[in-house]
């Protein structure tokens, strides 16, 4: 290193604060600058992470390496903060038709998806869930509260003066071989963790991103104590105070990032009922965006012109499973030279 390291993050998202988290732990000085708005992406995510997703019912991408990496994470983070936002969590997941449940058994045969299926059978309220085709409970299952998360970790680092308030624009950072400037201070890097909004960013432009909005309803329902997160069409996250959570929707076109279409959102009340038996009134509805990015699980490293200025973006549905790996990841590179996998890599995406 040229410049001893000090690193402006621009977002406090589930990405920027899982990078001033690992920054933090390494003793390295930072800024971390959001804009602190009420309603962004990570403080509407459900926080959910699932091993078996999908309609194929596949282990998601790397589980095995990103689980273990998270839960080791928010443990040392809700040590530090003092508070419990992650949570472990039975999730059963009901089979939607009986060509579902007749395919199961051979995906149960890989053992990459038996690792994470529970030998008991769900046992769920069948007068409160409709269960037509059976299914299955997963292991390593959890969710996470990711406001809590975000909130607690902003206070934690502004007391340390190392978070501020602020819109950051584009032109206002400047960077050159050696250095970064923002607002008169010195950097030895930035950090772009803006979600879905870098695809304005004149020096990201080029990356494919194809972002989707998500819907989440909360509603109130009689549950009867049913604590796991049950999953048919849509899924369903029981809550301490006795509402629930449920969603979610994916629009690829929309009017604004807080604004669904009527479509979408009864698509969902839909889903809902038919899932759950027992009366249920829909107290509201919050959507955001998802960044995701064609073809990608996620991208991180270095522009390819701008050697100070990083990226790390394209969490898509998965930011609370793959932000702490993913920070890590790209702090390495940044601060040992270590390499990033090519899967992963900005400037391999700009070829
Ligand atoms: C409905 C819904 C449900 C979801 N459910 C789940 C789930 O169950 N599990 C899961 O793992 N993931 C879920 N996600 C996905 C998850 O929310 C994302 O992967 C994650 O939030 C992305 O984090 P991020 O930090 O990249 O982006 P963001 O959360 O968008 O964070 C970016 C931050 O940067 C700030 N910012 C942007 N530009 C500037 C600027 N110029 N100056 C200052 N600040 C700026 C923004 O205000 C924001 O705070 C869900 C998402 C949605 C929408």
């Amino acid at each position: 290193m040229s410049t001893t390291p000090r690193i402006l993050i621009i977002g406090q998202g589930l990405a920027g604060t899982a990078v001033a988290w690992r920054l933090w732990e390494r003793g390295v000085p930072f800024l971390s600058v959001d804009r602190d708005e009420a309603v962004t992406c990570s403080k509407t995510a459900a926080g959910l992470i699932t091993p078996v997703t999908g309609m194929r019912l596949k282990t998601s991408w790397r589980f095995e390496v990103f689980y273990p990496e998270a839960l080791r994470f928010y443990r040392r983070v809700s040590k530090q903060l003092g508070l419990r936002f992650f949570h472990p969590r039975g999730q059963v997941r009901l089979f939607k038709d009986d060509n579902e449940r007749t395919k199961w058994p051979k995906r149960l045969a890989e053992a990459e998806v038996a690792e994470f299926v529970a030998t008991q059978s769900p046992a769920l309220d069948a007068e409160v869930f409709s269960q037509p085709h059976e299914g299955f409970q997963m292991r390593h299952a959890a969710w996470m509260d990711t406001a809590a998360y975000l909130s607690a970790s902003r206070d934690f680092f502004a007391q340390h003066d190392l978070h501020q308030k602020a819109e950051v624009r584009a032109e206002e950072v400047v960077s050159d071989e050696k250095s970064v400037t923002w607002c008169g201070e010195a950097f030895s890097h930035v950090i772009w963790a803006q979600g879905w909004e870098a695809a304005k960013h004149p020096f990201f432009r080029w990356v494919p991103f194809q972002s989707a909005l998500g819907t989440i309803l909360t509603a109130q329902a009689d549950l009867r104590g049913e604590r796991r997160i049950i999953n048919r069409g849509c899924w369903v996250l029981p809550m301490k105070d006795g509402t629930l959570r449920a969603g979610s929707t994916y629009e690829w076109q929309f009017a604004g990032p807080h604004t669904p279409s009527d479509a979408a959102v009864a698509g969902l009340e839909a889903k809902l009922r038919a899932l759950v038996q027992t009366p249920l009134e829909i107290l509201h509805a919050q959507s955001a965006v998802r960044p995701i990015i064609k073809g990608k699980q996620a991208l991180c490293g270095t522009h390819p012109a701008h050697p100070r200025v990083a990226f790390l973006n394209g969490l898509g549905s998965k930011g609370t499973l793959r932000a702490p790996w993913l920070a890590q990841h790209l702090v390495a590179h940044l601060l040992d030279g270590a390499a990033l996998d090519t899967e992963l890599d900005l400037q391999d995406d700009a070829i």
